[in-house]
């Protein structure tokens, strides 16, 4: 008896070390499915919102059916739909695709005098310590000019992300202050997710956003947060379980 009362109290106690350790948890990526998987068509909700929370408070991804894009900043996961309008989304909701964690600044700069999509890849990517490793983008500003994407939501059988985003709805905004958030994601993860970059938009007054296609500015405060650990929930869905091969060409749909 003395024994098992001991071994609780030692496994008691490693509950709580690991409840007093959040930093474990804050320095990873936590994905849901992989970019090959939605790519392919599998837009099957698989994690809630309400759980994707619990792995962060900022980040990226779509909804269940692809129903618009996602962009969770401050603990908060929105939903752009596809005519254009913001909702909190629904912490009952689920997603296929999602990549979420903890942002804490490890470092901040101004970038100035973007012009284009293009030249605010190339100042992000001077700014990266290594390229070898994911790293968080939070860009804080006032855009001149900002183009951003969004999806209607598919009903099943799914056709593939590539045909489905012919369907895309453009948006176009000019002067607008809000928030680009995304990841840098190193090239050997192709597949997994997306290599590079990929970066979503909220606007300040949560009323528009999506994907991010091209954005000019004079200043915007860029931080970063370079993360090392990554943690990918893979569904257990038929659909994933039997998947084959990749998803088509990345560069039709994410850039
Ligand atoms: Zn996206």
């Amino acid at each position: 008896m003395a024994v098992l009362v001991a071994l609780v109290v030692i496994v008691a106690s490693f509950a709580l070390f690991f409840q007093d350790d959040p930093s474990k948890d804050r320095e990873t990526i936590y994905q849901v499915s992989t970019i090959d998987a939605l790519m392919a068509g599998l837009y099957d909700g698989v994690v809630s919102i309400d759980e994707l929370n619990d792995h962060g408070d900022t980040g990226l991804g779509t909804f269940d059916a692809l129903d618009g894009e996602m962009v969770m900043l401050d603990g908060v996961c929105y939903q752009v739909l596809s005519d254009g309008h913001v909702e909190v989304a629904s912490r009952k909701g689920t997603t296929p695709f999602a990549v979420v964690t903890f942002f804490d600044e490890d470092s901040s700069t101004d970038l100035v005098d973007v012009g284009n999509f293009s030249e605010l890849l190339s100042a992000i990517g001077s700014e990266l310590e290594t390229e070898n490793m994911v790293s968080v983008i939070v860009l804080e500003g006032t855009f001149s000019y900002v183009k951003a994407r969004s999806v209607p939501a598919q009903q099943p059988p799914y056709l593939p992300l590539e045909e489905v985003i012919v369907e895309q709805t453009i948006f176009e905004f000019e002067n607008v202050s809000g928030t680009i958030v995304g990841f840098y994601t190193p090239e050997y993860m192709a597949g997994m997710n997306v290599a590079g970059f990929h970066l979503h938009f909220i606007s300040s007054d949560l009323s528009m956003g999506g994907h991010l296609l091209d954005v000019s500015f004079e200043t915007a405060e860029l931080g970063l947060d370079l993360t090392p650990s990554c943690l990918l929930f893979t569904p257990g869905t038929d659909a994933f379980l039997d998947l084959e091969g990749g998803g088509g060409d990345i560069d039709k749909v994410e850039h």
